[in-house]
């Protein structure tokens, strides 16, 4: 692959973040950073180095629709914007899309007995949504659709830590653009969100992320360029420990249960030191163990009063 990579700045707790330029009969940028100052300039930056101007870029492709991974959509007015339809949602952002979310994470929070004082806190995270694009897909590609311009460059739908991810395989050399479904030095979080059908139903957001890393560990790939971080080699090893650390947790999460509990309680049991400045994540990881739990028939969940309660079976 004919790749280079860019790192730009994000004012995120996971620091830079990489896109890929990719010559092949098009040129095409693989996710375009935050919608920062700084994360343009950096743009403008690597594109130069790599021998061409933004206006050169035919195609913006994401992996997700993560403002980190999304922003700098407005930046490329002539090319085709491409990605997993998920995306529309949040670049287009109609009020009727914006109205469902809120009732989406409202009526999950109930379920997982989280007071409604801390509802906009966690659903609107405002600043995060300021640095999102507003420019909508031009054409979408959905699992196993070739990019256009790059023959044997094929999307795989690897949803988890995002509704609407994709990573990209390069069939000769078995080499991937990988978004965030692998990182080299942290595990991607399971985030709830909405469901791509717009219902009510919350995706299992930690068994898809596992679900679309074993199908990662069977396509046996060579190299993933990363939305974070450095490039892996070694994969598989790295999808092995992701894992078993993924179990080693569901142990942890197992002795919490002295007596049936709620989301919110067990969240403050398992992670006491980060539950109160990063309540939204944290209930995320928990749910994720729980519907692993769950799965495993390890645990029982009943709603009970409108709230979801846990109980070990
Ligand atoms: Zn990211």
């Amino acid at each position: 692959m004919d790749i280079h990579k860019i790192i730009i700045p994000t004012p995120y707790p996971i620091g830079d973040v990489n896109a890929f330029l990719v010559k092949g009969d098009k040129l095409s940028l693989f996710d375009v950073g935050p919608k920062t100052e700084e994360a343009l300039n950096a743009l403008h930056k690597g594109v130069q180095e790599a021998g061409y101007k933004l206006e050169d870029i035919e195609q913006v492709v994401l992996t997700h629709h993560h403002p980190d991974h999304a922003g700098w959509v407005d930046a490329f007015p002539k090319a085709e914007i491409i990605g997993h339809e998920y995306n529309d949602h949040f670049l287009r952002r109609t009020p009727e899309f914006m109205a469902y979310r809120t009732n989406f994470y409202r009526e999950q929070l109930q379920l997982q007995a989280v007071p409604e004082k801390y509802l906009e806190k966690i659903v609107e995270s405002k600043d995060a949504l300021k640095l999102y694009g507003n420019t909508p897909l031009t054409r979408y590609i959905e699992d196993g659709e070739e990019v256009p311009g790059h023959p044997g460059l094929k999307a795989i739908y690897t949803p988890g830590h995002a509704q609407s991810h994709l990573i990209f395989i390069e069939e000769s050399t078995n080499e991937v653009i990988g978004g965030d479904l692998l990182l080299d030095k942290v595990a991607a979080n399971p985030l709830v969100e909405p469901p791509t059908d717009l219902s009510s139903t919350r995706p299992k957001a930690l068994i898809q992320q596992q679900e679309s890393l074993m199908h990662l560990r069977e396509l046996n790939v060579s190299k993933v360029y990363t939305g974070h971080g450095e490039e892996i080699v070694e994969v598989n090893e790295l999808i092995h420990q992701r894992l078993e650390k993924d179990q080693m947790r569901l142990k942890q999460l197992l002795k919490q249960f002295d007596r049936p509990k709620t989301v919110l309680e067990l969240t403050m049991g398992l992670y006491q030191a980060h539950y109160k400045t990063e309540l939204g994540l944290t209930l995320s990881k928990t749910l994720g163990y729980l519907d692993c739990l769950v799965r495993d028939g390890l645990v029982e969940e009943k709603i009970v009063d409108g709230v979801l309660v846990f109980e070990r079976n």
